[in-house]
């Protein structure tokens, strides 16, 4: 296989690379047994010299994995051998050579270098280790992602983050659901006003998104039919959390012609089990690598009404109070019981009650018990992951709702414009890749899924 990632070639002093020559002819994992004795380039970070003398053995990791350079002073001069030797751990360097079998290198092989190339001096002492068995604080590693990065348990977590994307798109196209971007800078929260970030637009106030929600759902009146994003969502979170971000990537989905929230569950557990199974059979070294054990769940998701959650979270002596939300560690006690008494880990609570989602003005309201919304959560091992639910489509209701929620109907114009020509029954959810990412790999902290988290201490890198 030969590597498509062959940059321009330069030389510098000391080198004595040919300038048509390719940095990089092979990743070390596309190595075979077919290339000893041929030479060839390969490139990356130094990360290790073990200098014994009259030979020294360096370890070259890139993108595929570490290889053996075994550097012989004899054949280099004394010269060329010590300059190599003593770059400093993380320079980047190319080096051609030729390959050879040594069971006594980790990959099986070694390459014994006829040329190299000097391509970036790393500066010494280096913020952050890559290969330091002591693990450094989170801050440390977030402040010096790039070097973070370089771990290959730690890159692991962002190529799972590809996959699982990948699989939970491929799954919403196969579903007939088509992509769609919505503005990111607006005029009106959909959230609730406690978490905008406001911002200058052209003098006049705007905000960055919390989520596409009303966009989504004026593309109901559109006849697209069946719509999803993914996309970041901005929030002012009031709290640090380990599980909150100030910007996340949501992925929204609206869909027209439903009849309950039903079929929207239907939707999202599809999509869910979808993305789980791609990204266990396109992910599965990557898995193994962080020792994370993954299984596609058990279907039909267990649909619980709200009210039962409190039941069984009482009949396990929670102290539930009579009129207050579940809080977060009710959420996780459920998780547990789902999990002790079914053995499952993936749920839907159902049916919230009206009461806690009055701010919510476009959740559809049960005809016969009014206290009761279609709404529910996705919830996986007492995380939420997901909300969602039908969403109210008759004008004079949503209007309605949306003054006994204390917001202006006339804020909300051209939004509401869009129910007044014609407008589907519909619903959808928005669903946190991270806290999903978070949950199947069981990370501690959702900061661990971002490239460069925002959160209210962090605004750099
Ligand atoms: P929570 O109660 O956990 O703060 P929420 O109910 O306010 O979440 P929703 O408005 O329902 O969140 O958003 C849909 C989904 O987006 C959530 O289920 C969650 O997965 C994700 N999400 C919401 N807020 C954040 C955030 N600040 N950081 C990361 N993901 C988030
Ligand atoms: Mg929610």
């Amino acid at each position: 296989m030969r590597s498509f990632l062959n940059g321009p070639s330069f030389s510098v002093p000391g080198g004595s690379m040919e300038e048509d020559k390719p940095l990089r002819e092979r990743y070390s994992s596309e190595i075979t047994p077919e290339d000893f004795g041929t030479k060839l380039a390969v490139a990356g970070w130094l990360q290790d010299v073990r200098n014994l003398g009259g030979i020294a053995f360096l370890q070259l990791r890139d993108r595929g994995g570490v290889l053996q350079v075994t550097a012989i002073k004899k054949e280099m001069g004394p010269e060329g051998f010590r300059e190599l030797v003593e770059l400093p751990r993380e320079s980047v360097i190319t080096v051609t050579g030729t390959v050879q079998e040594n069971n006594q290198a980790k990959a099986g092989f070694e390459v014994l270098p006829s040329s190299w190339e000097l391509l970036s001096r790393a500066e010494v002492p280096l913020p952050l280790g890559v290969v330091d068995k002591v693990g450094a604080d989170l801050d440390t590693r977030l402040d010096n992602r790039f070097l973070d990065i370089r771990k290959p348990e730690v890159a692991a977590i962002f190529r799972l983050r590809s996959i699982l994307t990948e699989g939970l798109r491929r799954s919403l196209v196969d579903q007939g659901f088509v992509e769609v971007a919505t503005p990111k800078i607006v005029s009106a929260g959909a959230e609730g006003g406690a978490t905008l970030f406001k911002l200058d637009y052209f003098g006049k106030p705007a905000y960055l998104a919390q989520s596409p929600q009303l966009y989504k759902q004026h593309l109901m009146a559109t006849g697209l039919d069946r719509v999803f994003e993914v996309a970041p969502a901005f929030r002012a979170e009031p709290s640090d959390t380990s599980r909150h971000l100030a910007e996340f990537t949501s992925l929204d989905v609206e869909q027209a012609y439903v009849r309950t929230s039903e079929d929207v569950m239907v939707t999202v557990e599809r999509m869910t089990v979808d993305g789980i199974r791609y990204m266990i059979e396109g992910g599965q070294e990557l898995l193994d690598q962080l020792i994370v054990r993954l299984d596609v769940p058990p279907q039909p998701f267990r649909r619980i009404p709200y009210d039962e959650c409190i039941d069984m979270l009482r009949g396990d002596g929670a102290d539930v109070p009579e009129d207050a939300e579940m809080g977060t560690e009710h959420e996780k006690a459920l998780g547990q019981l789902v999990h002790q008494r079914w053995g499952e880990d993936f749920y839907f609570i159902t049916d919230f009650p009206t009461r806690y989602k009055v701010g919510t003005f476009y959740a559809h309201r049960h005809e016969d018990r009014p206290e009761l919304t279609g709404y529910f959560d996705l919830g996986v091992r007492g995380l939420e992951i997901a909300s969602g639910g039908k969403r109210e489509h008759r004008l004079d209701v949503v209007t309605a709702q949306m003054e006994e929620g204390g917001l202006r109907p006339a804020d909300f114009e051209f939004y509401l414009k869009a129910f007044r020509y014609g407008m589907p029954p519909h619903g959808g959810f928005g669903y946190g890749l991270e806290r999903l990412l978070q949950v199947l790999l069981g990370l501690s902290n959702i900061r661990e899924t971002v490239l460069y988290p925002r959160d209210r201490q962090r605004l750099v890198p």
